[in-house]
């Protein structure tokens, strides 16, 4: 059954999405089908059944490999990610299966993380929880890559919200790690609201109440505990 998974369920999830489809759907239906043959092969006294079990989300996979793509649909560049490696610098490219993981360079070998790209989901807001908090610095978003951080940063103080990149060099003894622990974005809680609100608008500046409005009185950051 992981074998099939890996044959058929996994292409089918990304080779539909990438026409614009349902991955999701189309995914638990090709394993709904190896499983009903699995199940017949076991069960239906009839020679040769069993090949319904490979048949099924076999012909599944042909099936969205020659259905036109939706209009608008990212197409066959989304199955592939391809980005500079941090280490080396060398062009790399990894399936889309590996998107925002760690994975070693092809190049180098070092240890580097696949970055998210526009056709990457995006964090939905109940992912963010506003913590317990009524004052003090806490963590909005964090990131696998230095460089959404620190744009994310950018964007927020743009409108108005005092927001902090946190790098960690925790890597110590094996830097290379480092990449793989994190970068936050802390914000002062008592713009929760706020900042996720700018994060919603995906990178659209909000209105400018007042042109001449500076700094919130509270933008500062006090110490965390
Ligand atoms: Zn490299």
């Amino acid at each position: 059954m992981i074998l099939i998974g890996v044959l058929f369920v996994v292409p089918i999830y990304y080779i539909a999405r990438s026409k614009g489809y349902n991955g999701g759907l189309w995914g638990t239906v090709a394993a709904v089908l190896a499983l009903s043959g699995m199940w017949a092969g076991a069960w239906v006294p009839v020679p040769g059944i069993g090949i319904l079990e490979i048949l099924l989300p076999a012909a599944t996979l042909g099936l969205i490999w020659i259905m036109a793509p939706k209009p608008g649909a990212p197409g066959k560049a989304y199955l592939k990610i391809t980005f500079p490696c941090s280490e080396c610098g060398k062009s790399v490219t990894f399936k889309r299966e590996q998107e925002g993981r760690a994975q070693l360079c092809p190049e180098c070998g070092e240890l580097i993380s696949v970055p998210m790209d526009e056709h990457s989901p995006s964090p939905t807001r109940d992912t963010r929880e506003k913590p317990p908090r009524t004052d003090g610095a806490v963590c909005l978003e964090s990131f696998g890559l230095p460089d959404p951080a620190i744009q994310l940063v950018a964007l927020l103080k743009a409108n108005g919200i005092n927001a902090l990149f946190e790098g960690d060099d925790a890597g110590g003894t094996l830097p290379n790690v480092a990449v793989t622990t994190g970068y936050r974005v802390m914000i002062d809680v008592r713009q929760w609201e706020a900042a996720v609100a700018v994060m919603e608008n995906q990178g659209e500046p909000l209105p400018d109440e007042d042109d001449e409005q500076v700094q919130p009185p509270d933008a500062e950051i006090p110490g965390r505990e």
